[in-house]
């Protein structure tokens, strides 16, 4: 067990009254997945492939890339690793996918993007991927960045599909990938939040900008409410609606995150036992109602607090 100031956390995690709840790790190297490991995560929720190549000036062959994955993987055998494709751009530029000059990189060429007319960029990948976790014996699935539209999402899914890996998910990081849930939630097995970017895209506010990180705060409502509808189609769909932000870090949030219907949480392995040990304390009813509570709040300090009323 792993204990904190306040928390002990054995690796399983369950409400009050007894709904399993899975919080796994994000991480984007072999010495995060080896401390995930250590810390008792029960699974990857977030593996960040491009950390392994920020510097790297060609494109790694996929005995490379194999080698790389499946260091990050070992530690977890017999246990489920989402593992991202190359999310280049914008705040994570990859040399050997530069794009050319763009006037607004995050609105650009960018994570799934790039390998649109460079498929060849995301089937490599996805075969050196479906490699290592043979290797490995980890139960992999894969899932793409910056999906916007189902297309795309259908895209990206039938090419993991052709290289033999189980599960295929979109990453919901796009206000319009949101609102078209129900046709994504058709086309992969699963959809992941990523919060840091649906709240830069949603409030039109760079997450890399202090001047407007009042905006990207996770707790504002219109954010709440994205992730509210995610979790009402992952519900009609009976598919998993996993959050792997930053928002799900914050332990009061995890709370309102599994309220709204979020199935997994991923976060840094420093978070795991504060998140992972806080979510036993009411069962799950409670976190629902702390949810409602604090959707329809006027702005992000409100909602914070109903739910520290309810929850606290
Ligand atoms: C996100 O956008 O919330 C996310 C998890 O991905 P990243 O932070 O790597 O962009
Ligand atoms: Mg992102």
């Amino acid at each position: 067990a792993v204990t904190t100031d306040d928390h002990e956390w054995d690796g399983a995690c369950h409400t009050a009254d007894g709904h399993p709840v899975t919080i796994l790790a994000n991480i984007g190297s072999g010495a995060e997945a080896r401390a995930a490991q250590r810390s008792g995560a029960p699974g990857v929720g977030l593996f960040r492939t491009e950390f392994c190549y920020l510097a790297a000036n060609e494109e790694p062959d996929v005995a490379d890339q194999r080698s790389a994955y499946a260091e990050v993987m070992s530690p977890f055998a017999g246990k489920p690793v989402v593992v991202r494709t190359l999310d280049a751009g914008a705040d994570k530029p990859l040399p050997f996918l530069d794009a050319a000059a763009e006037p607004n990189p995050a609105l650009g060429v960018r994570g799934l993007r790039v390998a649109f007319d460079r498929p060849g960029i995301v089937d490599r990948q996805l075969e050196a991927v479906a490699a290592a976790a043979a290797d490995t014996g980890t139960a992999v699935s894969v899932m793409a960045p910056m999906v916007a539209t189902a297309e795309e999402a259908s895209w990206f899914a039938a090419r993991a599909r052709a290289a033999g890996i189980r599960q295929a998910g979109a990453m919901i990081e796009i206000p319009a990938a949101a609102l078209c849930a129900h046709e994504i939630l058709d086309a992969v097995d699963f959809v992941s939040i990523g919060t840091n970017d649906l709240a830069q895209y949603a409030f039109a506010a760079d997450r890399m900008l202090g001047a407007t990180a009042g905006l990207n705060d996770p707790w504002q409502p219109a954010l709440l409410r994205l992730v509210d509808v995610l979790g009402r189609a992952g519900r009609e769909h009976g598919k998993p609606v996993g959050v792997c932000g930053e928002a799900a870090a914050d332990p009061l949030l995890a709370g309102v995150l599994l309220g709204l219907g979020a199935t997994s949480l991923s976060v840094s392995t420093s978070a795991l036992p504060a998140v992972g040990g806080t979510l036993a304390a009411h069962p799950l009813a409670k976190y629902r109602e702390a949810a409602q509570a604090a959707l329809p709040a006027a702005g992000p300090d409100q909602a914070r607090q109903r739910a520290r009323e309810m929850l606290g």
